[in-house]
């Protein structure tokens, strides 16, 4: 029997039993009932993000790394496996996992207070309420600092104005947690979605991404009161801190698209005939399977041993950078070379390749570019900010 890429690298292994029986749950759950519904959801660009998060919520899998409050509080690594085959599947259905978990989730639960965890945390965690995280605007991505978006008190109550962008599961979402700029710094609130003068336009014409809702939140004065405020997040450290643990589940999810579309080729060129033999007995064929095949072995090598570092309590953010740096850009080289080998078939729908390609554009971009993260290391390394 011939080998799976990862089969070959034996990283099995380094997976405690525990962790590996939950990513096995989860690899059985998108085969079975997702992979057949994906293509369709990505071509009409609809999803079913109520069914799906309440069928992912009692999977335990929103918020899964979390402790208390109805979440599974299982090991980062085994959240960080979650990812690895929910995008697999699509990295539309990892984003939702994500930002429902480790962003809506993640802020509430720890720079929540207890009324604003025990109102919401529970009802995330089974999926009856969608989260949204509001930091990105039209014209400060990369530089969330700069942000319009204001928050002023009035009373006891706050007034929040402006607008967000580029915001994954906005239109659908129960809970938006907003980041706004206020007279001292910036500040998180919990603001349900059907407050007065809150409104989440969705986002159209994606090409990528498109099994995943991405809208713009306008808040037009949106009341709300003093109780919304998180209170353990003052400045940009709070945002940061939850994009921090975004950003490890994409480490690993990213290695799921590409191990999709990699295990798809080998397949693909075993079975398709070129002159008189299969495209996968030709030498240049086996070249770039190999090569993919290091670049996926080695990403997955480096996603474990920060999945260690993360449960050990040890994680810093730059090594976060490493990871998702390294393990997107090769992912998205992945599955731009297996397109490739599939040539005319590799644009069709019929095969995942260029599905997971175009999802990883996107996923290049979010929870900081590339070149935030070249940023990132290179401060870590010089000890020099070159961001502006
Ligand atoms: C599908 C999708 C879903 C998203 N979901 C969310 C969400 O749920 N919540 C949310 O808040 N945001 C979300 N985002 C927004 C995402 O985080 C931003 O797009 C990202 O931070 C980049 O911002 P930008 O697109 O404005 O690019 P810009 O910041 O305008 O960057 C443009 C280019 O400049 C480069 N650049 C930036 N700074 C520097 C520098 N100092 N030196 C050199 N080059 C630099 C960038 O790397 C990039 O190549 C999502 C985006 C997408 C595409």
């Amino acid at each position: 029997m011939n080998q799976t890429p990862l089969g070959l690298f034996g990283t099995d292994a380094l997976i405690p039993d525990e962790d590996r029986a939950i990513r096995d749950t989860v690899r059985r759950f998108v085969e079975e009932k997702l992979k057949p519904r994906l293509a369709d959801w990505y071509e009409s660009a609809q999803i079913p993000a109520r069914e799906l998060s309440r069928e992912l919520g009692s999977l335990g899998l929103l918020g899964m790394h979390l402790e208390g409050y109805g979440c599974a509080g299982t090991s980062a690594t085994a959240y960080g496996l979650a990812c690895m085959e929910l995008e697999a599947g699509d990295s539309g259905l990892r984003s939702l996992v994500s930002v429902q978990g480790s962003l809506a989730m993640y802020a509430i639960w720890k720079h929540g207070s207890e009324e604003q965890k025990q109102e919401w945390l529970p009802r995330m965690a089974v999926g009856e309420a969608i989260g949204c995280f509001g930091l990105t605007e039209p014209d400060f991505g990369s530089n969330p600092a700069g942000m319009r978006t204001r928050a002023r008190r009035d009373g006891d109550d706050w007034i929040l104005t402006g607008t967000k962008m580029w915001i994954t599961n906005g239109s659908v979402a129960d809970v938006a947690v907003v980041w706004a700029q206020t007279d001292d710094r910036i500040r998180g609130f919990v603001v349900p979605t059907d407050t007065r003068g809150f409104s989440a336009p969705e986002i159209k014409k994606k090409m990528s991404l498109r099994a995943s809702v991405t809208s713009e939140l306008v808040l037009d004065d949106v009341r709300v009161p003093a109780t919304a405020v998180l209170p353990g997040a003052a400045g940009l450290s709070g945002p940061l801190s939850c994009l921090s643990e975004a950003r490890f589940g994409i480490v690993f999810g990213a290695l799921g698209a590409a191990r999709d579309c990699l295990e798809t080729t080998i397949e693909y060129a075993g079975d398709r005939q070129i002159f008189d033999k299969p495209l996968a007995a030709y030498q240049l064929t086996q070249a770039k399977l190999a090569d993919m095949t290091l670049e996926l072995g080695k990403g997955m090598l480096l996603a474990l041993h920060l999945g260690r570092l993360k449960d050990a309590g040890k994680l810093e953010p730059a090594q976060v950078s490493l990871g998702k740096l390294n393990n997107v850009r090769e992912a998205i080289a992945i599955a731009r070379e297996c397109r490739t080998i599939l040539a005319a078939a590799g644009i069709t729908l019929e095969y995942p390749v260029m599905r997971h390609a175009n999802n990883l554009e996107s996923v290049l971009t979010y929870e900081g570019t590339s070149e935030v993260h070249q940023l990132v290391i290179g401060q870590a390394l010089t000890g020099q900010a070159a961001f502006r």
